[in-house]
């Protein structure tokens, strides 16, 4: 298997990859990812990469980590499956959960166990019509969510999310949803507004969106502390506290998806804790097992908790679950992923080898192609402009970060690329050496693309 002189294996294959054009991979072929070690992934042609967006923003811990395969091992072997309905439950998830609570903000009180992270959104959104059905609010139901969102794929979460690509072609949104503003401020800020003023400005947004669809209508915003997926997006320092005050104002739940934030990734274990956010229900997955296994867990308060169990009691059940829900094996794995993170100090790697790769991607802020280096611990975002005084974009837009993320292979490096956003977000054991490494295959990628460019404009005259 493998193409003997191409990083792209060219071989049929009988996959419909997710987020590809399809009839370009059907042209170029995948790259045949084999085995990981720490930072690192090979391909199985023995090509070497630095996996620097830990693979889908996920693995913590690094790849090859035999901790995790022997607490799945061990779990296995003791107890393979077992659920969590009809008052039965099983000991790691049980732990698990009381870690979490443990873990997070004070408020939040249970756990609730899912598969994915869109199984988990999509639990959100059922979890605070039960409980406003339960208050007698049946008509509180709408989610406010933001343009570039990301927050899942299913028919519901996919709805939450704002991204063109996952709604236009499939009919989305299909629950009740506003798309307010992004807290984009290189984007969307105007001229010679500052940072606190263009935060204003979002919040009188939100608050003119509930009010215009009624208060008693709008049951939650959903936002991730930082944007990811979205194109790696960290709010104005004071945009969380305007945006939980006119949530208040209104009984508007606030939902913090952490997805991509939880467990480090800013410096911080939560990002609710770096923006000091105070939310009803906070979304966790992916970094909770290093994505060793699937899990995320949706977290909720004392309050949510009492409505939703006040409304099973009244009616005799609380009619939502999934076959995994708690699966003691992936909870297992969690619980040895979080040991290893507390025990190699891995939130405080993040913030210290954060700052470095901060300030080494910043250093590349006047490269001709860079428009904006923005992030906060280890993940950040290089929004690529074709003119840096005016901030124009490619034509089309995501034509140069496509190329770049191709030509990073070749380099040794795995990225995303964002339309022309190019996003890292690192395994959270990455050294100061490793980012030094990483940032420079970059830079040599960058330099490549912006010659490639501009023949490309030479050509055009
Ligand atoms: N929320 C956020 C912020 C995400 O980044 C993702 C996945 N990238 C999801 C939800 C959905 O998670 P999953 O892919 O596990 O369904």
């Amino acid at each position: 298997r493998g193409h003997p002189n191409s990083i792209y294996a060219r071989d049929v294959e009988y996959v419909l990859h997710p987020v590809t054009n399809a009839r370009k991979h059907e042209e170029i072929g995948p790259i045949v990812i084999d085995r990981g070690e720490g930072i690192y992934v090979y391909d199985d042609l023995g090509n070497r990469y630095i996996e620097a967006l830990a693979g889908l923003w996920s693995v913590a811990v690094g790849f090859g980590e035999k901790r995790l395969v022997e607490a799945a091992s061990r779990q296995m072997s003791k107890l393979p499956y077992y659920h969590t309905f009809s008052h039965k439950t099983n000991e790691p998830s049980v732990e698990l959960a009381e870690r979490l609570v443990k873990m997070t903000p004070a408020r939040l009180r249970r756990a609730f166990f899912t598969n994915s992270g869109s199984e988990a959104n999509d639990s959100v959104i059922k979890m605070v019509w039960y409980y406003n059905n339960a208050r007698g609010l049946r008509q509180k139901k709408k989610f406010i969510s933001r343009t570039n969102a990301y927050h899942g794929i299913t028919i519901a979460s996919g709805s939450l999310t704002g991204l063109p690509a996952n709604q236009r072609d499939f009919d989305l949104p299909f629950v009740p949803v506003r798309h307010v503003t992004c807290p984009h401020y290189y984007r969307f800020a105007e001229p010679g507004e500052t940072e606190e003023a263009f935060a204003d400005r979002l919040a009188a947004e939100l608050e003119a969106t509930i009010l215009e669809e009624g208060p008693d209508t709008v049951a939650a915003f959903i936002g991730e502390p930082l944007m990811g997926a979205g194109g790696v997006l960290p709010p104005p320092a004071t945009y969380w506290e305007k945006i939980q005050a006119v949530c208040r104002r209104h009984d508007v739940l606030i939902v913090a998806d952490e997805v991509i934030n939880g467990f480090g990734r800013l410096g911080t274990m939560f990002a609710c804790d770096y923006y000091g956010i105070d939310s009803d229900i906070m979304v966790l997955s992916k970094q909770i097992t290093s994505s060793y296994q699937p899990l995320a867990a949706v977290m909720i308060s004392h309050e949510l908790y009492e409505g939703i169990a006040d409304n099973s009691g009244k009616i005799g059940t609380f009619g939502h679950g999934f076959t995994a829900s708690g699966h003691p094996v992936p909870a297992a794995v969690a619980l040895e992923n979080l040991d290893i993170i507390e025990e190699k100090n891995l939130v405080e790697n993040a913030r210290r080898v954060g700052e470095v790769m901060q300030d080494e991607l910043r250093k590349l802020a006047d490269h001709p192609l860079v428009g904006e280096v923005r992030g906060v611990g280890l993940i950040a975002g290089v929004e690529l402009v074709a003119d840096k005084a005016t901030k124009a974009k490619f034509n089309p837009v995501g034509k140069v970060g496509a190329q770049v993320f191709s030509r990073a292979h070749e380099h040794g490096l795995i990225i995303r690329a964002i339309g022309d956003t190019i996003a890292f977000c690192p395994p959270l054991i990455i050294t100061e050496d490793q980012v030094r490494d990483m940032v420079e295959r970059f830079r040599v990628t960058l330099d490549e693309t912006a010659a490639m460019v501009r023949e490309t404009e030479v050509a055009a005259l």
